[in-house]
């Protein structure tokens, strides 16, 4: 199926791993070309040189730290670097950037607060205040927020997560609607359980607390979804390029949870 995006040009921020990279080469492979942020510079040009070699897309690393103001201005100038582009002339812009700290919610202090709400609230709502009324002046937009399933069903050691993201679910869920007769789509994309690094990497703090080995962990966590794996960057990738997709015109202001059925509710 043609999903209409050959010769869009897409800002994907904190892109060289993870559900970020799965976005990232899934829109490639629909003949975007990219932007990718991330602050690891030779992890990140190993990713862009990948992703042009399987796709073709002219792909502009930027090394920078997506959540400091500096790191934006970085990111939204290099669009300059693709096609016929201006500064922030993006259509497509996918916004992320590492989660915040797992911990009890009373050993959080201010400056803890402050880095979530930066990270996870205001360095999407910074992108989208930035880009998006060129894709409205231009008739055509897609903003794509990857956020989490704790916005849905909070969790208890990531109160951090469940409080930063949700302010920008709210921003998301009035802007969508100011935006949506010109064309632009506003969405979320919740993640649950994906095999990624961060993932992965939580497991072992949790075996040597419980006294047990990593894979008994991941066992257990993997149990306790209905679909009985964690999920792949590819699959969060190809549901990420179908809402940039022309057929997802319709959708917008939704939080599209990808949890292989681990949220129990009925909506
Ligand atoms: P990951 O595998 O650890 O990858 C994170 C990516 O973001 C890397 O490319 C990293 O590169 C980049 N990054 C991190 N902080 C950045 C920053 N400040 N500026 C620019 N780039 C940055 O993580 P992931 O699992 O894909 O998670 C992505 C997001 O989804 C996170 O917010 C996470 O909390 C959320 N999430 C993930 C899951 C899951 O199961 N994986 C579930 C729910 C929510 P550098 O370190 O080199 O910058």
């Amino acid at each position: 199926m043609d999903r209409g995006l050959r010769g869009k040009a897409a800002l994907v921020c904190a892109s060289s791993k993870g559900l970020g990279r799965g976005c990232a080469l899934a829109l490639a492979r629909e003949g975007v070309d990219l932007v990718l942020v991330a602050r690891t510079a030779d992890t990140l040009a190993a990713t862009a040189a990948a992703i042009r070699q399987e796709t073709g897309a002219t792909v502009i690393e930027i090394a920078a730290d997506i959540t400091t103001e500096a790191g934006r201005a970085q990111a939204l100038d290099a669009a300059r670097h693709l096609r016929w582009r201006q500064p922030a002339a993006y259509d497509i812009v996918v916004t992320n950037a590492g989660g915040p700290p797992a911990g009890d919610f009373r050993d959080f202090d201010r400056a803890a607060w402050l880095k979530a709400v930066e990270a996870n609230m205001l360095t999407p709502i910074a992108l989208i205040q930035a880009t998006v009324d060129g894709m409205a002046g231009r008739g055509w937009g897609r903003i794509v927020n990857i956020t989490s399933s704790s916005v849905k069903s909070p969790i208890s050691s990531l109160s951090l997560s469940n409080g930063a993201r949700s302010g920008l679910t709210g921003f998301v869920a009035g802007v969508a609607r100011e935006v949506a007769g010109q064309g632009v789509t506003i969405n979320n994309l919740l993640p649950g359980a994906f095999a990624t690094d961060r993932l992965l990497s939580s497991f072992a703090p949790r075996a040597a607390k419980a006294g047990v080995d990593v894979e008994e962990v991941a066992r257990q966590r993997r149990a306790a979804i209905p679909a009985g794996r964690f999920g792949e960057a590819a699959e969060f990738g190809a549901t990420c390029a179908f809402l940039c997709s022309v057929q997802a015109a319709y959708i917008t202001g939704q939080n599209v949870l990808i949890d292989g059925g681990a949220y129990p509710g009925t909506f």
